[in-house]
């Protein structure tokens, strides 16, 4: 990390913008440690949503009036900046609903291929066809919403799900993951940054190896696009994922950024208006990428709000946010790692850990001791976080976690810790565990 660090005085100008930090929660200053579940938003974002609403409100592509063609202009320079934010051509870029929707569509479209099924699966998607015998590639870590899809896409094609294990250190098993990837291979779909322990998963190792089998890349970047620049192309991947919400952009916009190619190959996903070139009653050539997959009328002032989240973080710099939120996600394992009692799940995890932590506290459950951190102000998430197969792995049924933000502060992790130290005291347990 050689980028400077952000200053004091350039996080409290950073936080002016946040309406919403200004609020008390049960008589103290907020503290939002939750922006792994969904970030807040600054101002720019809410009033760039807005204006669109109040001055170029119109549908898109059809239309040969002047708020119809406003409104295209500014949706497709939204779609531009996002494509130049993960440095890849505009074309690449879908909007959908969030991360969720574009996994759904990436693997709907591959089963879809697989069957030959509709008049969208064209020939080129061969490659990608998967049967039985194929392998599809997740790992123990995943979100649901990057594991639920592949099991359905499994389920569909006759194909065999299989899953990198997690090692107890939270780590990924790469030697494992080297016998398991391989030549049956169809598909490997693994996150960029782990939502439960935060560490950075070791692409560098996996995508040559995914590569070398031919299969095609699926990075669920969720938790590592509000964190670190993301360039799908430099770390080699096919297709890569993330919610604008979690970047401090408005909810219901998601992005997935795909090849090319590969995109103009598959088939849709929904069907209907503004995506074909021609339709008769019986059949419809359809448009290629980005329209192809952006049926209907779509989401014009969410991708507006994102491209401005997008300018946001890009005029702070990824670099000097990476940078300064380590430092920060440092101070707060350094401080975890101090207090009696408290498991922090994956922390010995090789590699880098990005923006967040989550523990177990001795004898009291993960919803008890977010009440103690709510009761001091401080907003925290708890519970399995849509990975229960990792908290399965680490023999706990939820955990509370801590997540940083653009806008965290040296001070909010200190209260953060010290509402955690006080957790186990306040139900009456010592340091010895007892009560
Ligand atoms: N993947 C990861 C790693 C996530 O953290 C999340 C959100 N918790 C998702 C996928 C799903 O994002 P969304 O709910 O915005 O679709």
């Amino acid at each position: 990390m050689t980028a400077a660090l952000l200053t004091p005085d350039e996080i409290a100008a950073i936080r002016a913008q946040f309406p919403i930090l200004t609020r008390e929660i049960n008589g103290h200053p907020l503290v939002y440690l939750d922006s792994a579940a969904t970030a807040q938003k600054p101002t720019r974002v809410i009033e760039a949503e807005a204006a669109f609403y109040r001055q170029s409100n119109a549908a898109v592509n059809r239309g040969a009036h002047t708020l119809a063609g406003e409104a295209t202009e500014l949706y497709e320079d939204a779609r531009a900046t996002v494509a130049s934010f993960l440095a890849v051509d505009p074309n690449e870029v879908v909007f959908t609903s969030h991360a969720t929707e574009a996994i759904n569509l990436v693997a709907y479209a591959l089963g879809t291929a697989s069957i030959g099924f509709g008049a969208g699966a064209n020939a080129a998607a061969a490659p990608y066809a998967i049967g039985p015998g194929d392998e599809i590639v997740v790992t123990e870590l995943e979100h649901h919403a990057n594991l639920i899809p592949w099991q359905e896409l499994a389920a569909r094609t006759g194909a065999t799900l299989r899953f990198i294990p997690v090692l107890d250190h939270g780590g990924l098993d790469l030697e494992a993951a080297a016998t398991i990837i391989g030549e049956r291979t169809r598909v490997l779909a693994i996150s960029h940054v782990s939502n439960v322990t935060g560490a950075v998963t070791p692409l560098e190792v996996l995508v040559p190896l995914a590569r070398a089998a031919g299969a095609l890349i699926v990075l669920d970047a969720c938790q590592a696009a509000p964190h670190l620049a993301l360039h799908p192309r430099e770390l080699d991947v096919d297709i890569a994922v993330f919610s604008g919400h979690k970047l401090y952009g408005p909810t219901g916009i998601g992005v997935l950024y795909g090849r090319a190619a590969l995109l103009n190959s598959l088939p849709p996903f929904l069907y209907g208006g503004s995506m074909i070139t021609t339709v008769t009653m019986e059949r419809a050539e359809y448009l290629p990428s980005p329209q192809r997959f952006e049926p209907g009328t779509p989401r014009i002032a969410q991708a507006i709000g994102l491209a401005e989240a997008v300018r946001f973080v890009t005029e702070i710099g990824l670099d000097r946010i990476a940078a300064t939120e380590h430092a920060l996600t440092q101070r707060m394992l350094d401080g975890l790692a101090r207090i009696p009692g408290i498991r922090v799940l994956g922390v010995d995890a090789p590699g880098p850990h990005v923006g967040l932590a989550s523990i177990v506290v001795d004898d009291v459950h993960a919803h008890d001791a977010g009440q103690v951190l709510d009761e001091a102000g401080i907003a925290a998430r708890v519970g399995h976080h849509c990975a229960q197969p990792l908290h399965r792995r680490f023999g706990v049924t939820a955990s509370l976690r801590l997540s940083l933000a653009v806008h965290s502060s040296a001070d909010e992790v200190d209260r953060a810790l010290e509402a955690v130290a006080s957790i186990r005291p306040f139900f009456g347990f010592d340091e010895r565990g007892t009560a």
